[in-house]
Formats: structure tokens, C-alpha cells, sequence
């Protein structure tokens, strides 16, 4: 179904640009949109002074406030739960910090996947339940900022979806990957709960300059919260547009027995990689190649 607007918004405040964008106009926008929630992240050693005013700003409006911290910042982060703030997370890179949060009061982690560190996941999970952590996010790729996509082979995702469920992490620890194919690897067998692309639907992403994109991993500007009011961005040709793009499936997928279900995985890693809303995940690993290992009769993980 596609909504009028969308009810998932991220907003990356760090790194700061320059100049600011005007921070009260967007939140004040913001706290007029139908969204129900707002990830707000800020990765910096401590909590900006923006992150401080916007929390501030909106810690009265409707918005369910999510913050993404770093460890370093978690002293400053964790206070904010009394003013507004829903759930704090922190920002982790190796398991070993795990063991510093059993008594923080942090109601998750989030590890923020590479192709450098996805082999970390079993030990995250198994880090997480020993320090009766509740929640571990496995965020989108921050394609529209520089990271590289995640592209793991099929039997990479294999090998890890074994260590995974050798953890045995089920009713222990939540896990949410918001990557198609990283679903399947952590949950194997539930469906993706997201469906189709959600991008520029059910959600957008917001930069730290005010660019305005469907999603964390779709690079593709819908407009800048400085020159045009969300209201606008949310109902313009080019959303739209966008939206028709998304719902029409890749060519290269018209033939795979897993189409119905998985309808071309993360369009966002499609754009980057390929320029266009016509080409499929390349972290899919079965239309971008990797002949040897075939087309697998099931769902690929
Ligand atoms: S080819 Fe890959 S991306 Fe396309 S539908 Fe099949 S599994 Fe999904």
C-alpha cells in the first residue's frame, strides 16, 4: 500500500555541514508531518549542540524519538530519555565494548554492517545477550554518505547465517536488519516485514545538510529541507516518480523463481551501483554474477 506520507524518518545530524541548516523550521515541519518516529543519529566523540536543540525542539511534538549515539557520548545521550527521547542506542564497532553496557540503561546497540566486519555478527549477538542487551539494529548502509554497499556472496551468507543460529538468540535478543538479504541470513524462513522497497514510502532520510532522500541507502535527492517545505518534497513529481520506479521490478529479476517475495532487494544499492531503478541488489548474488555457485532453488539468503 502506498501511504501519503511517510511515517518512518531518519534524520544523520553528524557530520555537521556548513553552513547549518535552519534547524527550527525543519523540526517545526517535522513535528506537523503524520511520522510517527524519528531516528535521530549522531555519531560524533559527544553530543553535538544540534542534536541538544533539536532533541529540545521536539521532545513535545508527536514524534516517537529514537537517538543513535556513540559510546563515547552515551553520558550526554542516556540523560535525554528524561526529556523526551524513547530509546537510546549506542553505536558499536567490535563486541568487545559490549561488555561496558550491561548497567548503562541503553535500550540496544547498533553495529553498523560492512563487508569488513559482517563476520563480527555471531560474537555481537552472543556479546548482547551476555550483557542482557535487548535490542541490536543492524542499520541501512548510509549509501548517500559514502559507505559501500553490502554484497556478500550467497554461500557467505550461508556460512554466516550457520554462526548466527548457533547463538540460539531467539526470545534472548531482537535483532532488526533492515537489509533484505541480512534478514534472511539473522531470521531465516520469516519473510522480509517490509516487503517490497519501502524507500521514499513508509520512509525518508534526511541529511545533515537538509538533502532529503527515500532512504539511508537510496542516493537519490528528493530536495533540500532549506529551499523546500517536507510537505512539498513529500507530495512532489519526483517522489512520485520514484515510488512508480520502485514498484515496477528490475529486468534482470523477471525470470527468478524468488521475485514475488524478494522484488529486486534494496533498490538503493541498485541505483548505486548501476544508475538506474531498473537493476537489482547487487547484494543479491545471483543476478550480479558469482556463476559458480548457480541459481539455488530456494530464496537466497
Ligand atoms: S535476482 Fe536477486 S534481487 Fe532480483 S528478485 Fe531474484 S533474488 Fe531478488
Amino acid at each position: 500500500m502506498e501511504l501519503r506520507s511517510p511515517i518512518r524518518l531518519y534524520w544523520d545530524i553528524t557530520p555537521l555541514p556548513c553552513p547549518l541548516p535552519d534547524y527550527e523550521r525543519i523540526c517545526s515541519e517535522l513535528s506537523d508531518s503524520r511520522a510517527l518516529t524519528l531516528h535521530i543519529t549522531d555519531l560524533g566523540t559527544g553530543l553535538s549542540a544540534e542534536t541538544l536543540d533539536v532533541v529540545a525542539r521536539l521532545s513535545r511534538s508527536p514524534l516517537f524519538l529514537f537517538l543513535t549515539a556513540s559510546h563515547a557520548a552515551l553520558a550526554e545521550a542516556l540523560p535525554l530519555k528524561h526529556s523526551g527521547v524513547k530509546k537510546v542506542y549506542a553505536d558499536i564497532r567490535a563486541p568487545e565494548e559490549l561488555a561496558d553496557f550491561g548497567s548503562a540503561g541503553i535500550n540496544g546497540v547498533s553495529f553498523r554492517t560492512s563487508r569488513s566486519n559482517f563476520l563480527m555478527i555471531p560474537d555481537i549477538i552472543a556479546g548482547c545477550i551476555d550483557n542482557g542487551i535487548a535490542e541490536l539494529q543492524l542499520p541501512m548502509e548510509r549509501l548517500v554518505s559514502g559507505d559501500d554497499p553490502l554484497c556478500l556472496s550467497v554461500g557467505e551468507r550461508e556460512a554466516l547465517a550457520g554462526k548466527i543460529a548457533a547463538v540460539r538468540f531467539a526470545g534472548k535478543l531482537t535483532v532488526t536488519a533492515n537489509d533484505p538479504f541480512l534478514w534472511r541470513v539473522v531470521h531465516p524462513g520469516t519473510p522480509f516485514p517490509d516487503g517490497v522497497c519501502q524507500a521514499g514510502n513508509t520512509m525518508l532520510a534526511i541529511a545533515p545538510n537538509g538533502d532529503v532522500y527515500p532512504c539511508p541507502a537510496m542516493p537519490a535527492i528528493l530536495g533540500n529541507l532549506q529551499v523546500t517545505a517536507y510537505r512539498d518534497i513529500v507530495a512532489s513529481r519526483i517522489k512520485k516518480e520514484l515510488r512508480a520506479g520502485i514498484l515496477s521490478r528490475p529486468a534482470v529479476c523477471a525470470d527468478c523463481f524468488a521475485a514475488d517475495d524478494c522484488r529486486g532487494g534494496c533498490r538503493g544499492r541498485g541505483l548505486f551501483a548501476q544508475g538506474t531503478l531498473d537493476a537489482s541488489d547487487p547484494g543479491c548474488g545471483i543476478s550480479t554474477g558469482a556463476p559458480s555457485e548457480g541459481m539455488p532453488d530456494t530464496l537466497p539468503l
